[in-house]
C-alpha cells in the first residue's frame, strides 16, 4: 500500500465558484483520492480557502463587513457547498489560518538566509487621506486614451488600455474618493527565482511523466524572453501574513503584508498542521517532511491550466531555495476550460452554473457524473443543457439506474427479497465474467494514471455490460420454462449491483451508498477478482428494492433552466 498526499488547487474566498473551477480541480482530485482509498491506500486530501490580497479586502468592503469576518463567513459557505458535492477532504483549510502565518514568515525567514531574498525600491501611489499605498486597483480616474472617466489604475476597462496609476488623469482613490494622492517610495521584497532557473528547468525536465499541457506551460514561464523574472513577495496592505524573517521582525518591513501569491501555496503545508491541530490526524510532517517519513510518499496536484505556472516554477522555487526537506509535487493534473453554452462563465454576468445554485437544482451525482465524464482534459470542454440532459437522462437513468430497478424488481416479483438459489453458470456468465474482468482491468488502468474522461466512459461501458446481459439472456422470459437457470441469472444480477456500487463511489458515491444499502451489505472491498466478487451475496441474503437512483430531466427543466442561467448578455 502507498501513501498518496493530493492537493487540489485552492479556491479564492472572495464568492461561490461556478461548475468549470469545480470540475478543474477539486471534483477530479476528489476523484482520484475516493479511488485511492478504495483500493486500501493511505491517502491525505488537503484543500482550502485563499484568503488574502485586493480581491477580498474589495468584497469584504462591498458586502459592508470586516475583512476577517467576510472570509470566516466565506469560507463557510464554500466548505458547505463543498460537503454537498460530497468532495471527501480530510480538512479543508484557510491560507489565514494562525499555522500559514507561522510557516510562511518562516519560509521567508529561511529563503533570506539563503540570500534569495532581495529588498526592491519602487514607487507607489499613496493616499494621504486613508493613511496608505494604494494597489492599482484601488486608483480610478480619467483614461488618458479614451476619455472614460472611471479607469483603474492597472487597466481601462473601456478601450482596455494597460494602465499605470501615474497615467490616469485626476486621479482619486476608491475607497475614500479623495484626490490627495502622492507618489512614494515604497521598499518590497523579491524572491530571486531567476537564481533557481537552472535547478528548476532540471527539474521540470526530470518530470518526463507530466502531461504535456503541464510542462509545456511551465517551460514558457522559464524560457520566453527574458525567462523567469524574480518576483515581488510583498504588499502594502493591511490584509494578509505580516512581513517577518521566522519569528524576527524584517527592518523596514514593518506595516506590509505578504503578497498573496506567496502564502497561498504555503498554505497546502499549513493544511496538514491545520488538519492535526483539529485532532484529524497526528505527525503531519510525514507528509510533507522528507527527513521526517515522507520521503515514500506520491504528492499528486489538480489545478486548473492558469495556475499551473505557479505551481511548477513559484511555489517549487519557494520549497527548493529553503534547501530544506519539503516534499517537492510529483505529479501535476492540470486541465483545461470548460465553457458554458456557447461562450464562458462569467461571475459578473451571472452567466453559467455557479455551484450552490447547481445543487439547488440537482443532487451531486448528476453533476459529478456529468462533469467528470466531460473533464476538459486534452483540450477545452463545453457544457450545453442538452447533452447534460442527454447523458445524465442515458448513461445514468436509462443504463444504470434502470439495471437496478429491473433486476430488483423483477426478483422480487418472482422470488422474494431474497437473492434466489438454483442454477450455474453457462457460456453467457463466464463470457460476462470475463468481460467484466478485461473493463475492470482498464478502468483501475485510467483512474491510477488519472485519465478522467476515459476512466468514465470504461465506467459506462461496464454498466452497459449488465444491461445487454439481462437483455439477451432475459430472465423474465427463462423463468416460464427454466426457474433454475433464472435464479442463477438474476443472482449474478443482484450481485453485480454490488460490484456497481463500489467500482462507481469515486465518480456516484450518493448512488454507490443507495446501491450497497438496498443490497444490505456492508462489503463494500474492491472486486479484484470478478468471479468471486459476483458471489459476495450468497443465496438467501436478503435485499431491498431501492427507490429509483436517478430521475430523468425532462425537456421543460432543460429550457428554463437554460434561460435562467443564460445571464445578462452583453
Ligand atoms: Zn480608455
Amino acid at each position: 500500500m502507498a501513501r498518496h498526499l493530493i492537493t487540489s488547487a485552492i479556491p479564492y474566498i472572495n464568492g461561490i465558484k461556478h461548475l468549470g473551477n469545480l470540475v478543474g480541480s477539486q471534483l477530479p482530485a476528489d476523484l482520484y483520492a475516493r479511488y485511492l482509498r478504495q483500493r486500501g491506500h493511505e491517502v491525505l486530501f488537503l484543500c482550502a480557502t485563499d484568503e488574502h490580497g485586493t480581491p477580498a479586502e474589495l468584497a469584504a468592503a462591498k458586502a459592508g463587513k470586516p475583512v476577517a469576518e467576510y472570509c470566516a463567513e466565506m469560507h463557510d459557505v464554500q466548505a458547505r457547498i463543498a460537503d454537498g458535492f460530497r468532495l471527501s477532504f480530510d480538512h479543508f483549510g484557510r491560507s489565514s489560518s494562525p499555522q500559514n502565518h507561522k510557516l510562511t514568515q518562516a519560509f521567508a525567514g529561511r529563503l533570506a538566509d539563503q540570500g534569495l531574498i532581495r529588498e526592491v525600491t519602487e514607487e507607489q501611489v499613496y493616499s494621504v487621506a486613508d493613511g496608505r499605498f494604494l494597489p492599482d486597483r484601488y486608483i480610478e480616474g480619467t483614461c488618458p486614451n479614451c476619455g472614460f472617466e472611471s479607469a483603474r489604475g492597472d487597466q481601462c476597462d473601456n478601450c482596455t488600455k494597460q494602465l499605470d496609476p501615474t497615467d490616469l488623469i485626476n486621479p482619486h482613490s476608491t475607497i475614500s474618493g479623495s484626490t490627495e494622492l502622492e507618489v512614494r517610495e515604497t521598499k518590497h521584497l523579491y524572491l530571486r527565482q531567476s537564481f533557481l532557473k537552472d535547478k528548476l528547468a532540471a527539474w521540470i525536465d526530470s518530470k518526463t511523466d507530466w502531461p504535456i499541457l503541464t510542462t509545456s506551460i511551465a517551460k514558457k514561464w522559464l524560457n520566453d524572453g527574458d525567462g523567469l523574472q524574480d518576483r515581488g513577495i510583498t504588499r502594502d496592505l493591511d490584509w494578509g501574513i505580516p512581513v517577518k524573517k521566522g519569528d524576527q521582525d524584517w527592518p523596514g518591513m514593518e506595516g506590509k503584508v505578504f503578497y498573496v501569491w506567496f502564502d497561498a501555496p504555503i498554505e497546502y503545508i499549513a493544511c496538514a498542521q491545520e488538519w492535526q491541530d483539529a485532532g484529524k490526524g497526528t505527525d503531519w510532517e510525514r507528509w510533507w517532511r522528507t527527513d521526517k517519513g515522507a520521503d515514500d510518499v506520491r504528492y499528486t496536484q489538480f489545478m486548473g491550466k492558469d495556475n499551473v505556472p505557479f505551481h511548477t516554477l513559484s511555489f517549487p522555487a519557494t520549497i527548493m531555495g529553503t534547501q530544506e526537506p519539503w516534499k517537492l509535487v510529483d505529479y501535476i493534473k492540470s486541465f483545461n476550460y470548460l465553457n458554458y453554452d456557447g461562450g464562458q462563465f462569467s461571475t459578473s454576468r451571472g452567466r453559467g452554473v455557479f455551484m450552490d445554485q447547481a445543487l439547488e437544482i440537482l443532487p451531486p451525482d448528476y453533476w459529478r457524473w456529468w462533469l467528470l465524464s466531460h473533464a476538459p482534459e486534452t483540450s477545452d470542454a463545453e457544457f450545453t443543457w442538452e447533452t447534460f440532459q442527454q447523458d445524465v437522462n442515458k448513461d445514468l437513468a436509462d443504463v444504470l439506474g434502470n439495471f437496478v430497478s429491473r433486476i430488483t424488481k423483477f426478483c422480487r416479483s418472482k422470488f422474494g427479497e431474497t437473492v434466489p438459489a438454483g442454477g450455474s453458470y453457462g457460456p453467457a456468465e463466464e463470457q460476462l465474467i470475463s468481460d467484466l474482468t478485461t473493463r475492470l482491468s482498464a478502468y483501475e488502468h485510467h483512474l491510477d494514471a488519472i485519465e478522467v474522461r476515459k476512466a468514465a466512459a470504461e465506467l459506462r461501458a461496464i454498466w452497459v455490460l449488465g444491461n445487454e446481459y439481462l437483455q439477451a439472456n432475459a430472465p423474465w422470459t427463462t423463468f416460464k420454462t427454466d426457474s433454475e437457470t433464472a435464479a442463477m441469472q438474476v443472482r449474478l444480477a443482484l450481485n453485480l449491483i454490488r460490484i456497481y456500487a463500489v467500482m462507481s463511489a469515486p465518480f456516484i458515491p450518493d448512488a454507490s451508498v443507495t446501491m450497497i444499502a438496498a443490497m444490505q451489505t456492508d462489503d463494500d472491498s474492491w472486486p479484484g477478482d470478478v468471479a468471486a466478487a459476483l458471489t459476495a451475496l450468497p443465496a438467501g441474503h436478503a435485499f431491498t428494492v431501492p427507490e429509483n437512483l436517478f430521475r430523468k430531466i425532462t425537456d421543460e427543466e432543460r429550457t428554463d433552466w437554460a434561460e435562467r442561467f443564460a445571464g445578462v448578455r452583453d
